[in-house]
């Protein structure tokens, strides 16, 4: 039994500066592959019933981000992890290259009418982390511009967390040679093979460049109000679970409750 809440082990405290380098893609923290099925189907039955509650309250906004670099498990995640959720109450957002229309407007933009409604637990898939992240590699906007976005996108969230919502952000972090056998494993897989794009080797021909706008935004952007955790993301198993007991604590936190019942609705009824 692994003594430590992930939570605590895995949060980037506010103000530190992240190495990414410094951090074990294959560390488990003392979880072990053969209790992680067990252990991973009780974090899903515990977040069903979080949301069950969460939804019936209809009281706080959740938003859950992720982001890594291609490969690292965000659909993976969305599928093994948010499938406890009933779609009723979870909206999942990808984020992709903008459209003619969302290029005209500021980038939090599309992003904003994205985020959760009460009760509701929004993921997004990719964020407006994008927009420090390739934006910034590929000098898609001049630096003086996206320099200013971290203050920007802690001054959002901020705003969305004073307003009620939980935010909680998940990096997934794997390492290079990791994508190498994923991008292959993926070539290989007559199922997968269409996931697979030749763009993707010239982004990863950038992986330094990746590894520095990741340490920027994780470094300054894990704040009080909306932390950043680095999920070591090597192995599924572990990467599942720790999403899975994150993100139950986090919702365990909201203390989700089912409303109260209408004090006109009598205790012994009996309908015919
Ligand atoms: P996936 O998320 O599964 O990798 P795609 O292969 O369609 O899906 O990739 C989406 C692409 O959109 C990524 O390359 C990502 O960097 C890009 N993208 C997302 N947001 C932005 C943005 N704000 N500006 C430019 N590109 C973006």
């Amino acid at each position: 039994m692994a003594a430590h809440r992930l939570r605590d082990l895995l949060r980037v405290e506010p103000g530190s500066k992240v190495r990414l380098a410094a951090i074990d893609p294959s560390d488990t923290h003392g979880h072990n592959k053969s209790a992680a099925d067990k252990e991973l189907a009780d974090g899903l039955v515990r977040l069903a019933g979080l949301q069950d509650r969460l939804w019936a309250e209809a009281k706080h906004p959740v938003l859950v981000v992720l982001q890594g670099i291609d490969a690292a498990g965000k659909d993976g995640t969305v599928h093994h992890v948010m499938s406890a959720f009933s779609p009723q109450g979870c909206p999942v957002t990808d984020f992709k290259v903008p459209s003619a229309l969302e290029m005209s407007h500021d980038y939090l933009w599309r992003v904003h009418q994205h985020a959760p409604g009460k009760g509701e637990i929004a993921i997004f898939n990719r964020s407006h982390y994008e927009d420090v992240l390739v934006v910034r590699v590929h000098d898609l906007v001049p630096k003086m511009i996206w320099k200013q976005r971290y203050d920007q996108i802690n001054d959002w969230e901020r705003m969305l967390v004073e307003e009620g919502t939980t935010i909680v952000k998940f990096f997934l972090l794997i390492d290079r040679d990791e994508q190498r056998k994923r991008f292959q494993a993926r070539y290989d897989d007559p199922t997968k093979r269409w996931k697979f794009k030749m763009g993707d080797l010239a982004e990863r021909g950038l992986w330094d460049n990746y590894v520095a706008a990741f340490e920027e935004a994780l470094s300054r952007c894990s704040t009080a109000a909306a932390p950043w955790y680095v999920i070591p993301a090597n192995r599924n198993w572990f990467r599942n679970l720790a999403v899975a007991e994150i993100l139950g604590d986090v919702l365990d936190d909201l203390k989700p409750a089912y409303p109260v019942i209408d004090p006109s609705v009598p205790a012994d009824l009996v309908i015919e």
